[in-house]
């Protein structure tokens, strides 16, 4: 029966993560997977939600009964709170909607299939959706699979300059279809570590408005590369002021480290209260023959703190002390190669946010160090491989590495 299936290619990150594991040496360290560590080298369980995990089990009132299929009403309110701000405009004027989702993946999954089916006119597989070159590859195919025939690159990074090029990105908002749709990183960008400035954006979202292009922000990161939630919310809430219809997914995976309880939501902002209980409807029935409904212990978890103040303060100081570290590491990662003399300018380590770094090493430099890495697939590298083997030269490491495609 099933004779003629062809073996898929693994997916990169967890297969590589699957070697860390078997891999017996001692001296490995895993840079490829986007969770963040302690100084241990171990995953951190937020004291926060330690906290709320306590008072969960021991709420008599909860259990286990289905939930709506647009998930937990207070989860989804409070998450698409912390996106566009206490004050925002379109929540006070009755025009945001929610979905609650499986990870930030699956508000991005939700988003695209209601895309597919409503936007722009009735199933419109042919509108072009643009995604940032290079992007999380997951973007291309999580469009694609929703049906979107046409899933194009917009120019972002600029390898010569280690950063952003915005005559590029503008100029493909320029050309672009009417109506097309751009995803667009809120924050901490993957895997550049590289944002656009404040003025910057203005500029895209300037381009956006005037050429009718669909705003589809993936938020994954809200918290993680500044330490401070409004600071890194600022690109979503700016699209907003400016009178944008759009989506926001978001993910909690990494502002709470609820990485395997898939906590999402889905923001919708839409022209009035009455389109969003009629795109509210759709999703519906989407999410119906998808899920059917969501998973209640990450979204009770979020729900809880998000609208508990001294709990809420609490979270935003964990969030603070991940965020802190990875500053940190960047600049002593910065800091020791500087002091070895090592070759050409690390300034974009510490210029770049969040928990990824573009080295600028390109294969010719990577293959000029011995090392006993077997994983290095491309020249298009995101971690540290070779700045490590240039700190503990002589070592023999096993560094696990992502390998990015463009
Ligand atoms: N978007 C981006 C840019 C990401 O980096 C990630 C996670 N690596 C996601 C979305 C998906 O997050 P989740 O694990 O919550 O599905």
């Amino acid at each position: 029966l099933f004779g003629e299936v062809p073996q898929a290619t693994p997916v990169a990150v967890f297969k590589l993560s699957n070697d860390f594991k078997d891999d017996p040496n001692p001296m490995k360290v895993n840079l490829g997977v986007g969770a963040y560590r302690t100084d241990e080298g171990q995953p951190w369980v937020l004291p926060v939600v330690k906290k709320v995990e306590k008072l969960i089990v021991a709420d008599n009132r909860l259990n286990h009964e289905y939930l709506p299929i647009l998930g937990l009403p207070e989860f989804r309110s409070s998450a698409s709170k912390i996106a566009l701000g206490e004050d925002s405009p379109a929540i006070q004027e009755n025009r945001v909607g929610a979905v609650q989702c499986l990870g930030g993946t699956g508000a991005l999954k939700m988003g695209a299939e209601f895309l597919r089916r409503w936007y722009n006119g009735n199933d419109n597989m042919k509108t072009p959706v643009y995604v940032s070159a290079p992007t999380w590859e997951n973007h291309n195919s999580v469009f694609a699979n929703a049906g979107f025939k046409d899933v194009r690159p917009y120019k972002y990074w600029d390898a010569e300059k280690r950063g952003l090029d915005l005559a590029g990105f503008l100029g493909d908002l320029e050309t672009a279809p009417k109506h097309s749709i751009f995803v667009l990183h809120a924050c901490a960008h993957n895997p550049t570590g590289t944002d656009p400035t404040h003025v910057e954006w203005m500029q895209v979202a300037e381009v956006m408005e005037r050429r009718k292009l669909f705003v589809f922000f993936d938020s994954a990161y809200q918290g993680f590369a500044s330490g401070c939630l409004d600071k890194d919310a600022w690109a979503v809430r700016y699209f907003v002021t400016q009178g944008f219809e759009m989506f926001c997914a978001q993910s909690f995976s990494k502002n709470f480290g609820l990485y395997n309880e898939r906590v999402g939501n889905l923001t919708i902002v839409a022209r009035d209260a009455d389109n969003v209980r009629r795109v509210l409807s759709q999703m519906e029935k989407i999410v119906r023959v998808t899920w059917s409904n969501p998973p209640s212990q990450g979204a009770r978890l979020v729900a809880i703190t998000l609208n508990t103040a001294e709990l809420f303060a609490e979270w935003k100081d964990n969030v603070k002390t991940m965020a802190d570290r990875v500053l940190l590491m960047r600049a002593s990662l910065q800091a020791k190669l500087q002091a070895l003399g090592t070759p050409g300018t690390w300034d974009h380590i510490t210029q770049q946010i969040g928990m990824f770094s573009f080295t600028g090493l390109n294969r010719v430099y990577t293959h000029t160090h011995t090392h006993t890495h077997t994983h290095l697939l491309s020249h298009h590298i995101r971690c540290c491989y070779c700045l490590l083997s240039v700190l503990l030269p002589g070592d023999s490491l096993y560094l696990y590495v992502q390998y990015q495609s463009n």
